[in-house]
């Protein structure tokens, strides 16, 4: 017998207009809101533990089951979602990276962002990065900018090519001893010069982590630095979880029967056996998709995204071309 859930994505969430980087690929406070209108009417919340208890067959979920999710511990998520949330009896789940609430680093994923948000236009971003790879080419043996242009540039369904560019090159076409200073490098250059200062507007703290807690709200794991563990050695792998379950036990979260949410949506099979030895009861991954607890691996649960679902009551009005605004994955 069936057991389905839809599970949904979320990222930036915030008033966007008249905002500092109005160009973010956020979903529009308004619309978030118009979207719980449309859940509330189609669907009916469920809480993690609901999840978990259905996943191992000793509960069954409600029709039109919906989960909502939120990554990588924005402060949007405290400021914007969390009072939503709370008016309509509704619990989320939200997924922090130990590093961004703890060092005052900025992730390179929301570097790019910011980057790209920036208003520079692409091209300039692009011949910055063509100018590191011809002082590199040697060092590196890199190939020919026109060769890495060739494959990484795709338009996508929310990026222009140049857009997906950026961003591919930025996050895996390069090596990685080169990736990190030129992504630091333009952040400073395009974003800000405060990179710490910067981190403690954009991520939660401790406290407001605890204050999700406490008010109801569940959380889980998104590592530690937020890097694609299908590309990390084991220990890496172990050290990723081992570092994201202490920053969760520190905040009071359960150790067992906890939820790991993949960043990027990376793993494989090496990081599906430690997870079990760990005690995960399930994994979230970017895979687009409604989950079937019954025949479902729970730790390969798909998702939907935002831009899955109308962001009114009225599903006339969902966006006919959603790249236009709301985009929330994070590749
Ligand atoms: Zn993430």
């Amino acid at each position: 017998m069936a057991n389905n859930l839809t599970i949904v994505m979320y990222h930036y969430v915030r008033p966007l207009k008249g905002s500092r980087y109005p160009e973010l690929k956020a979903l529009e406070l308004d619309k978030f809101r118009g979207q719980l209108d449309f859940i509330q009417h189609h669907y009916t919340a469920v809480t993690m533990e609901d999840v978990i208890a259905a996943s191992r067959d000793e509960a069954r979920l409600p029709e039109q089951a919906i989960l909502l999710t939120f990554d990588d511990g924005y402060r949007d998520h405290y400021e914007h979602v969390l009072p939503l949330l709370l008016e309509r009896g509704m619990q989320g789940s939200f997924f922090p990276p130990a590093c961004a609430v703890r060092e005052g680093r900025v992730l390179d994923v929301n570097k790019i962002h910011f980057t790209l948000a920036s208003g520079t236009n692409p091209q300039r971003l692009i011949d910055e990065i063509f100018a590191e790879m011809d002082a590199h080419r040697k060092q590196y043996g890199l190939l020919s900018n026109a060769e890495y242009f060739a494959t990484f540039s795709r338009e996508s369904r929310y990026d222009s090519a140049k857009v997906t560019f950026i961003k591919r090159i930025l996050q895996k076409g390069l090596p990685a001893a080169m990736r990190g200073p030129l992504i630091d490098r333009l952040f400073r250059q395009f974003v800000t010069q405060d990179e710490r200062d910067f981190a403690a507007e954009l991520y939660m703290t401790d406290t407001e982590l605890r204050d999700l807690l406490d008010a109801g709200m569940y959380i889980g794991s998104h590592g530690d630095q937020h890097l694609w563990l299908n590309t990390l050695s084991g220990e890496e792998q172990l050290r990723e979880v081992e570092t994201s379950l202490a920053f969760m036990a520190d905040l009071g979260v359960s150790q067992q029967d906890w939820v790991m949410c993949y960043p990027y949506g990376g793993y494989n099979d090496a990081l599906l056996s430690l997870l079990r030895k760990k005690g995960c009861a399930l994994g979230l991954t970017v895979d687009v998709g409604v989950a079937d607890l019954a025949i479902t691996d729970p730790l390969c649960l798909p998702r939907l995204d935002t831009n899955d679902l109308p962001s009114s009551l009225d599903v006339y009005s969902v966006d006919s071309e959603p790249a236009s605004d709301g985009h929330q994955l994070e590749a």
